[in-house]
């Protein structure tokens, strides 16, 4: 990797801002799941054992209007990093202003502050005005200010160019990326960009248009594409097939036509279904064969497509997915991805990536966290570097 890590600055004395991604789920106040705030912790633990003076930023959901302010504040992320660090963790109510700066600047080394919500920035005085949303120039210059190193940890936002990423990434002297977000572009970089062969990819998920990017830049890289899904059933209305009441996108029918063609066999598609009369999560009503009568919709992947995407599988050397194979929210509909799950972590050798999102849900949901190379942590993130595109927040960093 030529971007720059915590390997290649001095941070000793220093005062080190940090982006981490602390968007912890919160139900009444209460951190239902503290995953993000555990993975910050090889970067912030780093830190503190070389003498960096330490203030981090984080988003908490979004900000819409002054009352969401009230329920998204990060002050039980600070309690709860406290517990998890075991050190105090002095939270400064505030994004701006004396007292978070003199907060600041009576940091010892080892010491660490968290600044309240990126996020209340957006909205200033009762106006929508997405200050940090917007990259806003001289909110990122005066975040910049408030330290000499810039370190990215937040993977979760790499994709989209804010204040707290980008503005200050582009406004301090030094920056690089924390060890989360190393690991990821090492992982991410090895699955989709240097894959060893046979490269399997799996899509899945609910719609074509959501995966178009993903399509088309695997397209070039696996040796094949398995789809599920709803989207598949977007690909059988391109062959003719009737597809009952599954989901459709009228619209990408000619994509889908268009991509068979262009894929030359590298395409599989599902070859039965597990279905229902409604979306609900009833008894299935599995189906033999791709067409469906009016009455049903295609809810998960049947037994012949599990055991067909199998053998596909079975010798694979690099596996990258994206989207469940079904609505595996359902209890009688996740058969398919659980099979995918299960198929993926048998292949002891080879180098197994899940794409964040709802695949990486459904794998911890399901219970395989620890059954694959890299789970990403970053749904949007790691999309976007599926479909090749450049993230802004790790574009901005420094090379070494
Ligand atoms: P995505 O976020 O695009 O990966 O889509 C994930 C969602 O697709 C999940 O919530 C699934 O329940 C949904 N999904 C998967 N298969 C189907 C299907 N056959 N019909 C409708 N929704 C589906």
């Amino acid at each position: 990797m030529n971007k720059k890590t915590l390997n290649d600055v001095q941070v000793i004395n220093k005062t080190v801002l940090v982006r981490v991604d602390f968007n912890v789920p919160l139900v009444n106040g209460i951190i239902t799941d503290d995953n993000r705030i555990q993975a910050a912790l090889p970067t912030l633990n780093y830190l503190i054992n070389n003498g960096a003076k330490i203030v981090l930023l984080s988003h908490l959901s979004r900000i819409k209007e002054e009352a969401d302010k009230a329920k998204k504040s990060l002050a039980p992320v600070a309690k709860r990093l406290q517990e998890v660090l075991n050190r105090e963790v002095k939270f400064v109510p505030h994004t701006r202003g004396l007292e978070l700066e003199t907060a600041i600047k009576a940091l010892k080394p080892g010491e660490v502050l968290l600044m309240e919500n990126t996020r209340f920035e957006d909205v200033v005085n009762g106006e929508l005005v997405k200050n940090e949303s917007k990259n806003n120039d001289a909110l990122g210059k005066y975040w910049a200010s408030l330290g000499e190193i810039f370190v990215n940890d937040a993977f979760g936002t790499a994709h989209r160019a804010h204040a707290s990423n980008v503005g200050i990434a582009s406004n301090i002297k030094e920056n690089c990326v924390g060890f989360l977000v190393q690991k990821e572009l090492e992982m991410l970089s090895q699955g989709i960009d240097n894959p060893e062969h046979p490269f399997v990819a799996i899509i899945g998920g609910a719609k074509v248009s959501d995966k178009i990017g993903v399509i088309d830049n695997l397209l070039k890289k696996a040796d094949k594409i398995l789809i599920g899904g709803g989207m598949a059933y977007t690909f059988f209305a391109a062959m003719g097939h009737n597809i009952g009441k599954s989901l459709l996108e009228e619209d990408k029918i000619d994509l889908a036509k268009e991509y068979l063609e262009k894929a030359n066999g590298k395409i599989i598609l599902p070859i039965d279904s597990a279905t229902a009369e409604s979306f609900a999560d009833v008894k299935a009503i599995f189906t033999d064969g791709i067409d469906l009568p009016d009455n049903l919709m295609g809810l998960d992947i049947g037994s012949k497509s599990i055991k067909l995407f199998e053998d596909e599988l079975k010798d694979a050397k690099t596996v990258a997915w994206n989207g469940p194979m079904g609505v595996f929210e359902f209890e009688n509909f996740k058969t398919g991805t659980v099979a995918i799950c299960e198929a993926i972590a048998k292949l002891k050798d080879s180098f197994t990536l899940i794409g964040g999102g709802d695949s990486a849900a459904a794998a911890i949901q399901l219970g395989f966290k620890d059954k694959f190379t890299h789970i990403s942590t970053g749904g949007g993130a790691s999309l976007e570097y599926m479909e090749g595109k450049t993230l802004p927040g790790i574009e901005i960093i420094q090379t070494k």
